[in-house]
């Protein structure tokens, strides 16, 4: 008998007041009986439309159905066979849009908590010991991926599965990509995704830190050095500014910069060597989850902090939770604004950001509605800290100069398919290939992509 709760079966969380000042998770998990109680929400409907909303094809109703009965190796096998990296996506995947998205539960009350119940299945079976590390036979083959984030690693993970001797050249010297530089302990702890990538090197991937392809070795000499196929998952990690007066001074950080220095940096521990100002009014411009992120690490560092925001509160594109936990944390949201410049004191350190206020107009290319300058509404915010998170594009460093190799006109690898359209051997995806997306977007294209690669190397026996 089906649990008909309208609502998702809450998880507990850190008290708003206590997590503002550390940066230990927020999102505590579920117990096994609140797992159990979401799980027999799922009404294992004829269609099922929550598969087809997840990119990597998990088994959602099968899994969740062991979960209810209680067999959670069970569930965990099913899980891991179709997701390389579940404890990750349990966690930061948007499955708002995805799974839970479509999930019948949700027409009328909420849609069974499927990223909650996959989040609890992961950490269960690592408490237990288990990791499913399991692969075919060598099978001769060599692969090289550049990049370790969800797509490099969802990528090296398939392709160790069917039995490829594959290599990860990641130019950090910590692997996971935007999991480990960009998304803050508190939503996604590090050590979890060392288990992860560790759970992969059990499956013989190896590792190579500090390579940066383009300088170190080049796709060409990767070539020269046996691998058969490359998989380029560089991500997009060159920040964008807002070209106005002041960008330069002391004071204004890239939101990439700000959160690699905290995070992979640990520069908001007191024992870190890494310098990062501790700002006491901060103004992060932009609305994304980039945006939330750069905020709540501020306000954890002691800042007032206030999100630019120059659409209303209604355009947000940040996840709601993260909007939810950021208001619950005390940042100030002064929607409808825009900065047009930064002014600096005598030592060229933030002293204030003059902003205009707006007002919407008409949808633009986007579908949302223009942000328009209300004329004579300029005034100053005094602040010492600007961090701007606006968006990021491909870095090219890697593939910048592969012969016959084709980009868009955004500068990404042009690909299809997670083959390149112009070199057979070169494949490519995630945020490398269209641009910032998500994370099970990058694993779902690291997923596709092991599978052309196969297909292009089983082709050439
Ligand atoms: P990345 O994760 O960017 O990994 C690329 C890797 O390639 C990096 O490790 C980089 O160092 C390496 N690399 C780059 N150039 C080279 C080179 N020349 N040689 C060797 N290695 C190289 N998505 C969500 O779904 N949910 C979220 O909550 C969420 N929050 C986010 C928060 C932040 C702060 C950011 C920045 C992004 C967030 N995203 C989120 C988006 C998501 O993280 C990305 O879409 C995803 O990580 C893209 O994966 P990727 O593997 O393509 O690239
Ligand atoms: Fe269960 Fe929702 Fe999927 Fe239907 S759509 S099988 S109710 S999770």
């Amino acid at each position: 008998m089906a649990n008909m709760q309208m609502n998702k079966t809450p998880m507990p969380e850190q008290d708003p007041q206590v997590r503002a000042g550390n940066f230990q998770e927020v999102a505590l998990g579920y117990t096994l009986e609140q797992a159990q109680n979401e799980a027999k929400r799922c009404l294992n409907c004829k269609h099922k439309p929550c598969i087809g909303g997840c990119p990597v094809g998990i088994p959602i109703p099968v899994f969740i159905g062991k979960v209810a009965e209680g067999d959670l190796a069970g569930a965990y096998q099913l899980l891991s066979d179709a997701n390389a990296l579940p404890a990750i996506s349990g966690r930061v995947c948007p499955q708002e849009t995805q799974c839970e998205g479509v999930c019948v539960r949700g027409i009328k009350g909420e849609p069974v908590a499927i990223g909650r119940i996959e989040r609890f299945v992961a950490d269960w079976a690592a408490e237990h010991g288990l990791a499913n590390v399991a692969t075919a036979p060598k099978n001769g083959h060599k692969v090289a991926v550049i990049g370790s984030g969800p797509a490099g690693l969802t990528c090296a993970g398939e392709l160790a599965r069917m039995g490829y001797e594959v290599s990860v050249f990641e130019a950090f010297h910590t692997a996971g990509g935007v999991l480990t530089y960009g998304i803050p302990e508190f939503r996604l702890p590090k050590a979890i995704v060392a288990r992860e990538v560790s759970n992969l090197e059990k499956m013989g991937v190896d590792i190579e830190l500090n390579m940066v392809i383009g300088k170190v070795l080049t796709i060409p000499e990767l070539f020269e050095r046996g691998y058969e196929a490359v998989f380029i998952g560089s991500g997009a990690g060159l920040p964008m500014f807002m070209k106005i007066p002041g960008e330069g001074l002391v004071g204004v950080y890239s939101a990439n910069e700000y959160l690699t220095r905290i995070n992979l940096m640990k520069a908001y521990r007191p024992d870190s060597e890494t310098p990062i100002l501790h700002g006491k009014k901060v103004a992060v411009v932009g609305g994304g989850n980039v945006a939330m992120d750069a905020a709540r690490c501020a306000r954890r560092m002691g800042a007032e902090v206030h999100i630019v925001y120059r659409r209303s509160e209604a355009e947000l594109p940040a996840r709601l939770e993260e909007i939810h936990h950021a208001k619950e944390e005390g940042i100030i949201f002064d929607f409808l604004t825009n900065p047009i410049s930064i002014e600096g004191d005598e030592t060229g350190h933030v002293q204030s950001v003059t902003c205009v206020r707006m007002e919407l107009g008409e949808p633009d290319d986007s579908g949302r509605r223009r942000p328009v300058v209300i004329p004579g509404s300029e005034f100053q915010m005094e602040v010492d800290t600007v961090i701007m998170a606006l968006g990021t594009s491909p870095n090219p460093m890697s593939y910048e100069g592969t012969p016959g190799l084709e980009k868009t006109r955004k500068g990404c690898v042009a690909a299809d398919e997670g083959g390149c359209t112009s070199c057979p051997n070169i494949f490519a995806g995630g945020d490398a290939a269209i641009g910032a997306a998500t994370v099970i977007l990058a694993m779902g294209a690291g997923k596709s992509a092991a599978k052309s690669i196969d297909r292009y190397i089983s082709s050439k026996e």
